[in-house]
């Protein structure tokens, strides 16, 4: 939002003429927000690749500060914006959270890249977070693998519309200009993997239900084409186990070519697949005794 102050000038409210040079009518909500996105200040801090494009943002060249990003914070006390630049792990959400939880409000998240949106090249990887969303209230996400320094000044800009939208009068719109004090985030808690405390309740459940083996809450169903496939498979094996019942000695054989299993390199594909089958016997063998 660019104040036209020639409009601010020319308002429905009669303003003398010997003062209409002087005096601006406008609503509060605009003039803070006016205020607020021309000075946002950044968090001073990157994870990864993204980082360097966000370095060279902030440098002469493209120069941030042009839009009112003028000086990045090494401390959280003073800064408006968080821009998670890089692959988010789950060692360093702790962190972030953390610091999140320190800024003052009003605050905003941008998710720089791929990795911070959604996890990028490494999602899924045993060590990465899939999202800084998964934790953080995201405002804007700029996507590339890195985003250029031109990206994230679009996203950057983005941010500042946004804000402009923005009402102190809506406490719904923006929790934080509504009465009482806001919840901090809750950080999440590193251990064997990374447990997020909103999920306690959830994690508490399934385990109960595991350990009373009932079936799984909040478990993914498999789609109906994995159960038809799974459900021929166990029917299979058990026409395997009735035409040839097999016992756990299945499992230890020679090859048919009489080698030692595992030194021939030519018979290693056969040999996995006789297993395969061996195990899918016996397993379908157990299962039909237990029935029994
Ligand atoms: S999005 Fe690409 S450039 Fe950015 S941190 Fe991830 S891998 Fe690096």
């Amino acid at each position: 939002m660019e104040l036209n102050l020639q409009e601010l000038n020319q308002t429905e409210f009669p303003v003398p003429a010997e003062l209409e040079n002087n005096i601006a009518i406008t609503s509060l909500s605009q003039l803070y927000n006016w205020g607020r996105r021309n000075s946002m200040w950044p968090m001073l801090f990157g994870l990864a690749c993204c980082a360097i494009e966000m370095i060279a943002t902030a440098a002469s060249r493209f120069d941030f500060s042009r839009f009112g990003f003028e000086v990045m914070r090494a401390t959280p006390r003073q800064a408006d914006l968080m821009i998670v630049s890089g692959t988010v792990t789950k060692k360093m959400v702790v962190p972030i959270v953390r610091l999140y939880n320190q800024m003052p409000e009003p605050k905003y998240v941008l998710a720089m890249g791929a990795c911070a949106s959604g996890g990028g090249p490494f999602k899924e990887g045993y060590n990465v977070v899939s999202g800084m969303d998964k934790y953080l209230p995201v405002d804007v996400y700029v996507p590339g693998c890195p985003p250029t320094p031109q990206a994230l000044l679009y996203g950057m800009i983005a941010l500042q519309r946004k804000i402009d939208g923005q009402s102190i009068a809506n406490g719904d719109d923006v929790p934080w200009y509504g009465v009482g004090t806001a919840e901090p985030t809750p950080v999440p808690v590193l251990g064997a993997d990374i447990i997020d405390p909103r999920q306690m309740d959830m994690i508490r459940r399934q385990a109960e239900a595991a350990a009373n083996n009932a079936p799984a809450i909040g478990a993914r169903e498999l789609p109906a084409i994995t159960q038809v496939a799974v459900t021929r498979t166990a029917v299979e094996s058990a026409a395997v186990a009735e035409a040839a019942p097999v016992s756990s000695d299945a499992l230890t054989f020679e090859l048919p070519t009489g080698g030692v299993p595992w030194t021939e390199a030519e018979d290693i594909r056969e040999k996995r697949r006789l297993r395969a089958l061996a195990r899918k016997a016996l397993r379908a063998t157990r299962r039909a005794a237990e029935e029994e």
